[in-house]
């Protein structure tokens, strides 16, 4: 099964992503948005693996405090096949020590394997080309700036349900008192 580690968004986090990906989509010519659901922020992709046991063991070696989470401003990472949009994250001290203790408690259980520097981001949308009259300045000045507190963090499941992309919760795990 496909495995990854997430932050929860709360719902009023959904719903001001949810009217930034439908403004991005009508000023754009392609792309896939991210639906209101499935937004979140990954803290560590797993990929396949075979059940999700060792990834709740490394979760429930994970003590840190919760942290406070705060949206900065808007990003994109160019590719072939067209452009993905994303909301950035302020790299806050209690988000960073949260990511390196899970990466510790991953590494433990033999389930690391990304180098890749962490760039915590919301995507908006993946493929995406905008039509030549979308005003990003507008877009962007239209954005909230995003506050919440996180508590837990969740083991999650990605599949392909009647070809929709479904996240599912399979393991919470509380944070400690700041
Ligand atoms: P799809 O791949 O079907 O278009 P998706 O990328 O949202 O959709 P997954 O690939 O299952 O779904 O990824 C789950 C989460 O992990 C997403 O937040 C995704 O951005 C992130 N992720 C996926 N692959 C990687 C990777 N190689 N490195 C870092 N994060 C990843
Ligand atoms: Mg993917």
């Amino acid at each position: 099964m496909r495995l990854f580690i997430a932050v929860d968004l709360p719902e009023p986090w959904k719903d001001a992503l949810d009217q930034a990906a439908r403004r991005l989509a009508a000023g754009s010519r392609q792309g896939t948005f991210t639906r209101r659901e499935n937004f979140h922020l990954t803290l560590a992709f797993l990929g396949e693996l075979p059940g999700p046991e060792a990834a709740v063991r490394a979760l429930e070696q994970v003590r840190v405090p919760g942290f406070s989470l705060t949206t900065a401003p808007p990003g994109r990472f160019p590719g072939g096949r067209g452009t993905l949009w994303w909301v950035g994250l302020e790299p806050a001290p209690g988000l960073l020590a949260a990511r390196e203790a899970l990466v510790r408690a991953l590494d433990g259980q033999g389930l690391w394997m990304d180098p890749k520097p962490f760039l915590p981001h919301l995507t908006l949308g993946r493929q995406v080309r905008l039509r030549e009259d979308f005003d990003a300045a507008a877009w962007e000045a239209a954005l909230p700036r995003l506050t919440c507190r996180v508590d837990r963090l969740t083991l999650m499941r990605s599949q392909r349900i009647q070809g929709r992309l479904t996240y599912g919760p399979l393991y919470r795990r509380r944070l400690g008192k700041p």
